[in-house]
């Protein structure tokens, strides 16, 4: 991994441009750009053809000032440790900017979910559940999907957790299926986010949201609801792509044709509302909004010249790289940042650790209010963060969360 694509890097490096122009103090830094804890276990699997395989986890506790770790778990081929610290730390100045009092954790298994059957991977989650039964809990580090998790497997977790504990335990994990402490509105939250957050961020340039035209990276849970919501608010999605491939159709996409293609395809490839486009060429189009919504390092020095958006929304996390992210503010193109755009799925996400807590569940239409309350409030913050500083929406985002992280650190003080 080079050092430009390193997630772990990227975050300290845009640490360091917010924490310069806070001058904040040289041991909160310190504290700061540590993770809490970092926790690496082998799980064992007895696989379908009888052999057993051992697949490497990890989860790590960034920073729990706030509150509990919060954050998802991914299963990908390609999950490491400075990947995994990365995310973790991203939660935290998530969870700060948003508004709610949770810390920042993440964790990840290295492994091929497209090639592993329903059983197999019911037995890995519980087994690394298992490993990490003591770490977890609602009150220490609660979970949340990712990529290539869903309801379905935290449905495992909190099963394994509450056998591992005795008491049946909701408020484990969030993202849960609706029958068992699920919060309504969850699924399309962090897609909601991002369609809230681009309509702002549209307002703000003078951008007419109605007919803008927009790219999406992505057609997974984040790609897939953005650009409905989007549509539904009279965008024009006129590119998708997944890892698989790409339509493209410049009089705008039937988005809901589309979801119910890839439901059944698993791709957007072949989509017939389109022509086919090569998933490179995604960010070169000549759109008015770009979402990259799939995974990190997406936006590049390779390939930043050839952005020809206005506005990028940052449904992924870390997409765009520190060099990628400066050349392109200097180019003015506005960019809402993933701490900020992809929040509404961890906002909903302590909704739902609220109502399981409560065990009292609230409407759809509650959710999505508060919802909209939320990160219509977190967009304004940083957004005067960016004018005070006179600086980016991602260096305002990072000075927004790390004073009130530096803040409550100073309060509770050193414990020793
Ligand atoms: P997902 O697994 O549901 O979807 C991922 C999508 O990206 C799929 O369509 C996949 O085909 C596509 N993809 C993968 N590699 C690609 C490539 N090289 N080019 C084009 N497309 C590619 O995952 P998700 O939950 O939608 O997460 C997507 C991103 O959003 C991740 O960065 C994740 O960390 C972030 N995120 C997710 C949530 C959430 O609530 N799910 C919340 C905050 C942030």
């Amino acid at each position: 991994m080079s050092s430009e694509n390193n997630p772990f890097n990227a975050m300290l490096e845009e640490f360091s441009g917010a924490a310069k122009l806070l001058a904040l103090d040289p041991g909160l830094w310190k504290v700061l750009t540590h993770p809490k804890r970092q926790i690496i276990v082998s799980c064992p699997v007895m696989m379908d053809n009888g052999q057993i395989e051992v697949f490497t986890g990890y989860r790590v506790q960034y920073n729990i000032t706030l509150g509990p770790a919060k954050g998802g778990i991914r299963y990908h081929p390609g999950v490491n440790l400075d990947e995994v610290k990365a995310l973790a730390a991203w939660m935290t100045w998530k969870c700060a900017v948003a508004g709610i009092p949770f810390g920042g954790g993440k964790g990840g298994i290295i492994c091929d979910p497209t090639m592993m059957s329903q059983r197999e991977l019911e037995a890995l989650t519980r087994r690394y559940v298992g490993e990490i039964a003591d770490a977890i809990g609602p009150d220490k580090d609660v979970p949340a999907p990712d990529v290539n998790t869903n309801a379905q497997t935290m449905a495992w977790i909190m099963d394994t957790y509450s056998m591992h504990v005795g008491v049946t335990s909701t408020g484990v994990v969030t993202g849960k299926p609706i029958e068992m402490g699920g919060s309504l509105g969850r699924r399309e939250a962090t897609g909601r986010g991002v369609m809230i957050t681009a309509r702002e961020a549209a307002r703000h340039l003078g951008l007419n949201i109605e007919g803008a035209t927009v790219a999406v990276q992505g057609f997974g849970n984040v790609g897939s609801v953005s650009a409905d919501l989007l549509s539904r608010i009279g965008a024009k999605i006129v590119a998708v792509t997944d890892w698989k491939g790409g339509v493209h159709n410049p009089q705008g996409l039937d988005v809901t044709a589309l979801i119910a293609w890839t439901e059944q395809r698993r791709t957007v490839a072949g989509f017939p509302g389109g022509d086919p486009l090569d998933p490179g060429k995604i960010f070169e189009l000549d759109v008015d909004i770009l979402v990259p919504a799939a995974l990190e390092n997406q936006i590049t020095a390779q390939n930043h010249h050839l952005v020809k958006a206005a506005l990028i929304v940052e449904g992924a996390n870390g997409p765009t790289t520190p060099e990628a992210h400066k050349a392109l503010h200097n180019r003015g193109v506005f960019i809402v940042p993933d701490i900020l755009a992809n929040a509404g799925g961890v906002t909903t996400s302590y909704f739902e650790w609220v109502q399981d807590r409560h065990g009292y569940f609230w409407e759809e239409d509650e959710v999505n209010e508060r919802l909209e309350r939320k990160m219509v409030a977190a967009f304004t913050s940083v957004l005067d963060t960016a004018r005070d500083y006179n600086t980016d929406m991602r260096t305002a985002a990072y000075i927004v969360a790390i004073n009130k992280v530096a803040t409550v650190t100073r309060l509770r003080g050193m414990y020793a």
